[in-house]
């Protein structure tokens, strides 16, 4: 359906939970996370039914996010339910893919289209500063099951931090020589831990764009939020995602639902439709779902150098 703004909201981005296997230093506080009980948070068959009351308002594309997806229990039986809801055309995981090796087949068999996989380093020690405690091989081991399954084009997305992976900016572009993936670019946000990086560390498409002068250009779907870019005769290509820098406000095609049931017309704004007590009726469920498309703002209003209105973190909504 269409919001106020003539925009077609085609995309639901769906979180799964809160709980993540890594703390990312700029998404996630090491201790102190609040445990949500297990009735708080929303369960497959009541996902399928947001999905299905979505569908009839028109939404197409599915995204599956956290915290970490696929800790979810049921996420391969959630992927298949959503892959038979009629309307629905597009399924996509967003993950740390540290799970991946062991779960991508049987996702692939449930109808899984899309895998997006954040990946900030290539180095084994980076990665366990970055995300504290990650494997950075369980990652890689996942990547490669994920080509030889051809789920391509593989994303891969990678946060811009300065001083922390600027230097591997090169070796990731590099990747896309020989391997059907999408390396994309993302601008650090001013969200939850990211205030604390986002001074010393934040840093702008721009400037990647000024280092590598060799990226040549290429045409971008209307509805994507990544500008894109190849090195000559490469297979894979390189995006930028540049939230703050370069607004994608009004192509936005999107809402987000957190994992307690909570509509979020905009990321980075305050307003969110509680959904949770109507599951269980279709039409009081689709009511809501319009209400939330038609309350979504024309635009954000954080700047560079401002922090977001949003009161939650990133795990808590699923980027
Ligand atoms: N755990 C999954 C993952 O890491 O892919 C899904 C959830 S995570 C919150 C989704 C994406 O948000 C990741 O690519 C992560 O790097 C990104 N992210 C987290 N905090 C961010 C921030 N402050 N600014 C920009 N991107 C951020
Ligand atoms: Fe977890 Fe993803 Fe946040 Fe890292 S970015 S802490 S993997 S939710």
């Amino acid at each position: 359906m269409l919001d106020n703004y003539g925009r077609k909201i085609e995309y639901l981005r769906i979180s799964l939970t809160d709980k993540c296997n890594l703390r990312c230093i700029y998404c996630m506080p090491e201790k102190g996370v609040e445990k949500k009980c297990h009735n708080e948070v929303m369960k497959c068959e009541e996902i399928t039914k947001i999905v299905k009351a979505a569908a009839n308002l028109g939404i197409k594309k599915i995204r599956y996010t956290g915290g970490e997806p696929l800790i979810f229990k049921g996420i391969e039986e959630l992927v298949y339910n959503t892959a038979q809801t009629p309307g629905i055309r597009d399924i996509g995981i967003t993950t740390n893919g540290i799970l991946l090796n062991d779960l991508i087949h049987d996702l692939k068999q449930a109808g899984l289209k899309r895998l997006n996989i954040s990946l900030d380093t290539l180095k084994e020690d980076k990665f366990k500063k970055i995300t504290r405690y990650g494997d950075l091989n369980k990652v890689l081991r996942g990547i490669e099951k994920c080509l030889s399954l051809g789920l391509t084009p593989l994303k891969i997305n990678t946060v811009l931090l300065k001083g922390i992976n600027d230097d591997e900016i090169g070796d990731f572009i590099n990747l896309t020589k020989e391997l059907p993936i999408h390396v994309r670019f993302i601008e650090l946000m001013p969200i939850g831990e990211g205030v604390k990086f986002y001074k010393k560390s934040a840093m702008t498409s721009d400037e990647v764009l000024e280092r590598f002068p060799n990226l040549i250009p290429i045409k971008s779907l209307e509805t994507s939020t990544a500008e894109l870019y190849r090195l000559k005769d490469a297979k894979g290509k390189v995006g930028f995602i540049s939230p703050l820098s370069c607004k994608f406000c009004r192509d936005c095609n999107k809402i987000r639902i957190t994992s307690e049931g909570m509509i979020k017309p905009c990321l980075h704004s305050q307003e969110e439709v509680d959904i949770k007590e109507y599951i269980d009726n279709e039409v009081l469920l689709i009511s809501k779902l319009k209400k939330a498309i038609l309350s979504k703002p024309q635009e954000h209003k954080i700047e560079v150098n401002k922090r977001s209105e949003t009161k939650r973190m990133m795990f808590q909504i699923g980027g």
